[in-house]
């Protein structure tokens, strides 16, 4: 049966993930290098020999390669034509001359960041005269003399501002590297002169200088340089040939070495987790929207209700414990105490014998109960699997220990484990104290279940009235486990028993400890959260846990060699059941605001306390507590 075909919080929050992912596409655009991948290479640029390649990090400027590429020909031939025996920061002085007498400094049309740039045709519009600047110059210049053989790189300086900067070459001159502005007509500032020869005497000794961004003082172009302050682009940008060392959708990949005011990479790399998540999440919940809610509904019958108005005489009043008796005018009825004149009304043939006057529920407490509430008309459904993990609660019982006894379901939820102990033979009274009751009773129509929506710690039955009392996964999600615990006692007979199932605590280190306490810290928002907005957000936990978790457990248990590795893992036990259960566990885990974790010890401890001594406590993804004769 499918119900309702779109949901309105999955796809608020939907639009919600899908706008941060905007927004933090916008804000990484801002930041610089935003369509490129940004490496940081600690180490200084290569200093071996750059003669036949070179490597930066990642980065590799196959020289060889380039001096045969028969693409970059027309390169060559110019530089032959012009500059024929020029070697190392003579040749790049050489060419920079040329291109300075050939176009004008000035904004190009385009430069070798954009996409459809081609060096070739860049080129022949510049040596026409289109204007260019600082970035498709040394382009260009780097292009031309990787050609010819001689080592040579593009040199992106990043100014202290992050915005603006200037771009160099560094070309190889057969003992280091210099730098070469191509820019400022290929001149590097010497302390003795301007001149092609003052710098080739002057050596390592160059300066930089750039007639325009000089005097904006952006930034310092020795200490910049002296400190390695840069940022290469690989070559495959500038040269179009060779290989290339950025993937799709980015437009190239960069070196960044010694930023020593904060990397470009890190804020970028933040960005693009925050966005993917982001995106991916939104995704999760548009499929939410629309993915039908399948609810399985076998097992769900009519109630017959002849049997049922018998059942009520059984009841006592929960405040002052005398016999109720049963009221009914037109289409309403209420189970009526003689004693301290409560009320009850009978709504939907359950008995709601809730007390809300005098000491009532804590805001949390009522909060805990609503989230339950909550979540047992969502996850509502039944699966067979039920029936293994009841058995699972049970153990070492088997089916047969059910049969005519009388039973107290204490937090029934949404009636799983009544309904299998009832189908074992057993008469059960199903008790939960939210709307989970009204789940319940369509869950079990039909069986020998009594369902009574009442409050676990004024319960409407006599002392001493049941053989077997459960409440699993309830107590740790009341204020009082141990005055609880006490409180059920009450109902047993004295040859009768008790189990109860408790959330563990791990104690020692571990990935389900750390698994854990991220959970901890996430509760504190997400109690606080409304439960539509929790629900949709279990389907992403439970996405995460089952693509994490799940689903490699399931690939590693069919290796022999990595059974142990598969045992070690969180959230296995899902592997057993339905998708829908691990995001019903994910509501349960984020969404009550009550939630108590045990030791082994402390479960003994707290029956102890409660005065049974006689306390089994056994492990099942949790502690199964029993204890079944009076100490
Ligand atoms: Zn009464």
């Amino acid at each position: 049966m499918t119900r309702r075909s779109f949901r309105k919080t999955p796809a608020f929050l939907s639009f919600a993930f899908f706008a941060l992912a905007l927004a933090t596409l916008g804000v990484t655009k801002i930041l610089p290098y935003a369509s490129c991948l940004v490496e940081n290479a600690s180490v200084p640029p290569a200093l071996s020999d750059p003669t036949h390649s070179f490597v930066i990090g990642s980065i590799r400027w196959d020289v060889d390669a380039y001096a045969r590429d028969p693409q970059l020909q027309p390169f060559r031939d110019f530089f032959h034509k012009n500059c024929l025996a020029k070697t190392g920061t003579g040749a790049a002085i050489c060419v920079s001359q040329v291109f300075a007498a050939a176009f004008p400094l000035g904004m190009p049309q385009r430069d070798f960041y954009d996409r459809n740039y081609n060096p070739l045709i860049d080129f022949r519009r510049h040596m026409a005269g289109e204007p260019g600047h600082c970035v498709n110059r040394s382009g260009l210049l780097a292009t031309m003399l990787l050609s010819v053989g001689i080592p040579a790189r593009v040199v992106a300086i990043v100014p202290l501002s992050r915005t603006g900067g200037h771009t160099v070459v560094g070309v190889w001159d057969g003992a280091g590297w210099q730098i070469v502005d191509s820019t400022a007509n290929g001149l590097l500032w010497s302390p003795n002169g301007t001149s092609a020869t003052d710098i080739a005497q002057a050596g390592e000794t160059v300066r930089l200088v750039d007639p325009l961004t000089f005097r904006k003082a952006l930034y310092q172009y020795e200490s910049a340089i002296a400190g390695n302050e840069v940022v290469y682009p690989e070559p495959w940008l500038y040269t179009r040939t060779g290989n290339r060392f950025s993937f799709w959708p980015f437009r190239g990949r960069f070196v960044q070495v010694g930023m020593q005011r904060g990397h470009l990479a890190t804020p970028l790399l933040w960005m693009r987790m925050v966005f993917l998540l982001a995106f991916l999440c939104g995704i999760v919940c548009l499929v939410i929207c629309f993915v039908p809610l399948q609810v399985h509904q076998e097992m769900k019958m009519q109630p017959e209700g002849a049997e049922w108005y018998e059942a009520w005489r059984e009841l006592v009043c929960p405040r002052c414990a005398r016999e109720l008796s049963y009221l009914a005018r037109g289409r309403e009825s209420w189970l009526a105490c003689a004693g301290c004149q409560s009320k009850f009304p009978i709504i939907n043939r359950i008995p709601r014998l809730l007390l809300n006057q005098g000491a009532g529920p804590t805001e949390a407490e009522a909060r805990t109960a609503a989230s339950f509430g909550f979540e047992w008309s969502r996850f509502s459904e039944m699966y067979p699997q039920w029936e293994q993990n009841f058995l699972d609660y049970m153990a070492p019982h088997p089916p047969s220990f059910f049969h005519g006894k009388k039973v107290l379901d204490a937090g029934c939820g949404n009636g799983r484990h009544s309904y299998y102990a009832a189908k074992y033979g057993a008469e059960v009274w199903a008790v939960d104290a939210s709307q989970a009751a009204d789940v319940a009773a369509r869950n079990t129509g039909g069986c020998r279940v009594n369902v009574v929506q009442a409050d676990l710690n004024h319960l409407p039955f006599a002392p001493h009235s049941f053989d077997l009392v459960y409440s699993l996964g309830v107590l740790h999600h009341l204020a009082d486990p141990e005055a609880s615990l006490r409180y059920l006692l009450r109902f047993l007979k004295p040859d009768g028993e008790i189990r109860v199932f408790l959330y563990w605590n791990p104690v020692f280190p571990s990935l389900k400890h750390t698994l854990l306490a991220t959970v901890t810290f996430l509760r504190q928002l997400t109690t606080r959260l409304p439960h539509r907005v929790v629900y949709t957000l279990s389907y992403v936990a439970a996405t995460v846990a089952w693509v994490g978790f799940v689903w490699p457990y399931r690939v590693l248990r069919t290796f022999p060699r990595c059974q142990r590795l598969a045992e070690g893992l969180p959230m296995r036990q899902y592997s057993r059941y339905p998708f829908r259960t691990c995001v019903n566990d994910q509501f349960d885990r984020f969404s009550a605001p009550i939630e108590r974790r045990f030791t082994r010890a402390e479960v003994e401890d707290l029956f102890r306390r409660a005065g049974r001594e006689d306390v089994t406590v056994r492990q099942n993804f949790g502690w199964v507590a029993s204890s079944s004769c009076e100490g």
